[in-house]
């Protein structure tokens, strides 16, 4: 039909795996007529596919996305058409097979009006990007040694192998004092990334970056106003400092460590909140408590929790270790979530939690499992004048809570906003599915 009548296409977008040969002549014609239709988007998800030559013929596109696809074989780069993608402001190129980063420093090369760029999952390891005074974001992943020169660019990100994470960055930048946002993952950063933060990027907003290189370092930045720090490796410095006096939001995510880090927050009088994400815990412990109970303690800030559990955490018990750290009050929000568990023990969890901090909001989250259920039951089935703790120093945690008041919870199907107490305690006396609940607690 396109054939036949003059129709004007602006944008061809195709996903799909080739099956044979015929599919793959189809896609050529189709490819070819948009390309004659003066097309401006080409977006082609085609695995087991070589693309066209036509497309360096493309004169009009202004977005070219490539996915999954193979590039072609000819001609050789001296032999691109001079225009070949000089309209292009968006480039991306997404795990395409026979293409290297000779081809890609060319065509970077000839696209003068480049606003985004991506390149992620392609087989090679050096990137140039010199040669686009217009481009303001870039998404790079796989490449570990990239040179920029993009005076006009503002966000960029870099990440490493999904599968095998590590491998050093070598991020050569110059001219890129535009940058507001910057994401770098799955990477380990020389110390020298952070003493030049200021120098290479004084206009920085929000960094997002892992933590794994053993030497003390110091984040310091003068405009950054979030900072979202992944704490991924046993060699990572436990201690660390942050001198960055214009921070709203500080975000932590440690994944499976059974030490917790240790950053020295200095300048911080604009941060108002911080989030820890502790992910995968293996041991419980009381010695585990007690780091944690230090570790919040060392924040005056309001605090988010988010702590998940890994399916085989276990709980090594031990003597109640005596503390002089009161119980952490300034915690806005805890939340437990557990995909699946085969540990049978969250009581001692949930004691050895409120133990160490008293949240104002506690919700839950596990679908297989009976943490819900015993949340509740904990939490509602204690008595008005506990009898326990009698002779002790240290109260525990039933002798301060004084009313608990259930904010909803969700049975699996939907989030249902909390009915009468007794309708609820029915429901729960009888719910098989409860998948979370959100409590409200009043110290
Ligand atoms: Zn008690």
């Amino acid at each position: 039909m396109l054939k036949l009548q003059k129709v004007l296409v602006r944008e061809f977008k195709l996903n799909m795996t080739i099956g044979d040969t015929k599919d793959a002549s189809f896609i050529d014609d189709w490819i070819q007529l948009a390309i004659k239709n003066r097309i401006k988007k080409l977006d082609l998800c085609i695995r087991k596919y070589t693309l066209p030559e036509t497309i360096f013929v493309a004169e009009s596109l202004t977005v070219l996305k490539l996915k999954g696809c193979k590039w072609p074989e000819s001609p050789s780069i001296d032999q691109y058409p001079a225009f070949a993608f000089s309209r292009l402001r968006e480039l991306s190129i997404v795990k395409v097979s026979d293409i290297d980063s000779v081809i890609i420093n060319y065509l970077l090369s000839c696209c003068p009006l480049l606003e985004e760029f991506t390149l992620k999952r392609c087989d090679f390891h050096f990137l140039s990007v010199v040669h686009n005074p217009k481009l303001k974001k870039a998404i790079i992943g796989q490449v570990n040694d990239i040179r920029i020169e993009a005076p006009a660019l503002i966000t960029l990100y870099c990440a490493g192998d999904i599968v095998r994470p590590g491998g050093d960055l070598d991020l050569n930048v110059s001219s890129c004092n535009n940058v507001k946002e910057l994401k770098i993952g799955r990477f380990e950063l020389p110390n020298k990334f952070f003493e030049e933060l200021n120098s290479k990027f004084p206009l920085l907003e929000t960094l997002d970056t892992y933590l794994s290189c053993p030497d003390p370092i110091e984040i310091s930045s003068h405009r950054l106003k979030r900072l979202d720090l992944r704490y991924c490796d046993e060699e990572a410095p436990r201690i660390f400092k942050i001198n960055c006096k214009n921070l709203r939001h500080f975000k932590i995510t440690c994944t499976g460590h059974s030490k917790l880090p240790i950053p020295i927050l200095v300048n911080s009088s604009s941060l108002q909140e911080i989030q820890h994400n502790l992910h995968a815990i293996n041991h419980l412990s009381e010695q585990w408590f007690l780091q944690f109970r230090r570790y919040l303690g060392m924040f005056q800030q309001q605090q988010v929790l988010d702590l998940s559990f890994s399916p085989l955490f276990d709980y090594v018990s031990a003597e109640i270790i005596e503390e002089d750290i009161p119980p952490i009050s300034n915690i806005k929000h805890l939340h437990l979530h557990l995909r699946d568990s085969r540990s049978q023990n969250y009581t001692t969890l949930i004691d050895g939690l409120l133990r160490s901090c008293h949240p104002k909001i506690l919700s839950a989250s596990s679908a297989f499992n009976r943490l819900v259920m015993v949340l509740y039951e904990t939490l509602m089935g204690r008595e008005e004048k506990p009898k326990c703790c009698s002779g002790c120093n240290t109260k525990c945690w039933r002798h301060y809570l004084k009313a608990v008041k259930v904010i909803y919870f969700f049975d699996g199907d939907k989030f249902v906003r909390a009915p009468q107490k007794d309708a609820l305690s029915d429901l729960f006396l009888t719910a098989e599915g409860l998948e979370s609940i959100m409590l409200k607690l009043e110290w």
